[in-house]
């Protein structure tokens, strides 16, 4: 059986760890806890432990467990790809959205947020890997983007997003994280506020942290190995 407290405290000490070999306060990295294809049951027991941001990516899935812990102040991040039918429902039901790589869906998130809500949080996410990813937005188009999104009223632009290719190759992580970092200072000195860099996962969190990672998105390390992608 997975231990979900006892993991937690490790990779809390995992983050720390990082944190302070960069020179970095463990608070100014925050744990967002994968729960993807995990049951309500798993939540709950990781928000026992003192958990309260959790991310998901598969809308269907997400909006049941999401009912069915109301009972808890959590706070929920929709870190998967977006298309126009599942805008309305993040709009309606998560805080934080990662993964903005058109403008076109984050004016519907910002048109569909309900008034009395606070803004959406949103990231962009980038393709910090050239040809090796699929999603995100090209570098060189992350400035324009920025300042689309930016403007509207339904959201708050925080920061970048990036899920570099899969490597055990930590020099070549290491790069892609500080291109992110670096697209982030660009946008600041041309203006904006930019707080947010989600970006790490279990196996590479102590790369993204030394590269100023302010978000590590966990969900192995936390849960265990997931049998399968998708509604559970
Ligand atoms: C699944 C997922 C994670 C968590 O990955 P782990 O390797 O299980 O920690 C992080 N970010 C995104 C976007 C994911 O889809």
């Amino acid at each position: 059986m997975t231990n979900i407290s006892a993991n937690l405290q490790a990779v809390n000490a995992r983050i720390s760890a990082a944190a302070r070999a960069a020179g970095r306060t463990p608070e100014s990295v925050r744990l967002l806890a994968v729960s993807k294809t995990w049951p309500a049951a798993a939540v709950r027991e990781a928000a026992a432990c003192g958990q309260r941001a959790f991310g998901e990516n598969y809308l269907q899935e997400s909006l049941p467990k999401i009912a069915e812990l109301a009972d808890l102040d959590l706070e929920w991040h929709f870190i998967g790809p977006l298309q126009s039918n599942k805008t309305r429902a993040v709009a309606e039901r998560f805080d934080w959205a990662h993964a903005i790589c058109r403008e076109k869906i984050a004016t519907r998130l910002s048109d569909q947020r309900p008034a009395g809500m606070p803004p959406l949080r949103v990231c962009l996410q980038v393709n910090v890997s050239g040809e090796a990813a699929k999603s995100g937005v090209a570098p060189e188009q992350v400035p324009a983007l920025a300042r689309a999104v930016a403007v509207l009223p339904g959201l708050e632009l925080r920061g970048l997003m990036a899920i570099p290719e899969a490597s055990d190759d930590t020099a070549l992580l290491r790069r892609r994280y500080a291109l992110l970092r670096e697209l982030l200072a660009r946008l600041n000195g041309e203006g904006m506020a930019l707080d947010t860099l989600s970006m790490g996962m279990s196996h590479d969190l102590e790369a993204a942290i030394a590269e100023g990672a302010t978000i590590v998105r966990i969900g192995t390390a936390i849960f265990g190995t997931r049998l399968k992608e998708g509604a559970p």
